[in-house]
């Protein structure tokens, strides 16, 4: 084998990672839970946290549930590509979940608030390979009063969660013009569709 053809042997396109924010109830996760069996060839980033888990949610699927401690100790020992405090609890991207597949040419989703996206956003300024990688996606919902109801017709939080949640959720939005992409989630099987089309276009983009 010559030089030009082992290198395209060996070449394999790096994977893409989609960075997406939206206040707590838009909708975000039930639109990528949608969207990866269809899509293929991506794969879900679990991030650490210290929240204690929701009824149905599991240890290592939906987040690696840690103690406050073991978070601190990861984050000492630089284990996370950005880290974050949401709505009173610690969350952070492990490099673990990131890098190698990037690197196999499996793109990954991030399920991250605006603070975690602003420090990968730092991140990209001195790396023109992360950057190429990097697409910011903000999901919003059609108004507040709807993300309201969707908050309180989750019934998997307290009172003072909710309120929480909804209290920080203007701030969250008046971040989503620092994002590349925006998709209002109005009605979710368009929502949904509109997410597809997109990874796909930005898949042949790089
Ligand atoms: P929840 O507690 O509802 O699962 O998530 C609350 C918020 O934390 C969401 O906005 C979600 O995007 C964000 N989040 C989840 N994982 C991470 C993470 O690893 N890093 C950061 N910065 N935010 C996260």
């Amino acid at each position: 084998m010559n030089q030009s053809s082992s290198d395209a042997a060996s070449a394999v396109r790096s994977g893409i990672v989609l960075i997406l924010s939206g206040p707590s109830g838009s909708g975000k996760s039930t639109i990528y839970r949608k969207a990866i069996p269809e899509l293929g060839n991506i794969e879900f980033s679990v991030s650490c946290t210290t929240r204690a888990p929701r009824p149905g949610e599991t240890d290592g699927k939906d987040y690696y549930f840690i103690s406050k401690e073991r978070f601190l100790q990861l984050k000492s020992e630089q284990a996370f590509v950005e880290s974050a405090d949401v709505h009173g609890n610690c969350y952070g991207t492990l490099k673990s979940e990131l890098l190698t597949r990037i690197s196999r040419g499996i793109d990954v989703l991030l399920d991250i608030d605006v603070q975690g996206a602003d420090q990968i956003r730092s991140q990209c300024a001195l790396s023109p390979e992360l950057c190429k990688a990097c697409k910011f996606i903000f999901i919003a919902p059609p108004s507040m009063e709807e993300l309201e109801r969707r908050l309180r017709s989750r019934g998997t939080e307290t009172e003072d969660v909710i309120l929480r949640r909804l209290a920080n959720a203007a701030g969250e939005m008046a971040r989503k013009d620092d994002y590349d992409f925006s998709i209002v989630n109005n009605d979710l099987e368009c929502a949904v569709s509109e997410f597809i089309s997109l990874v796909r276009t930005l898949r042949e983009c790089v």
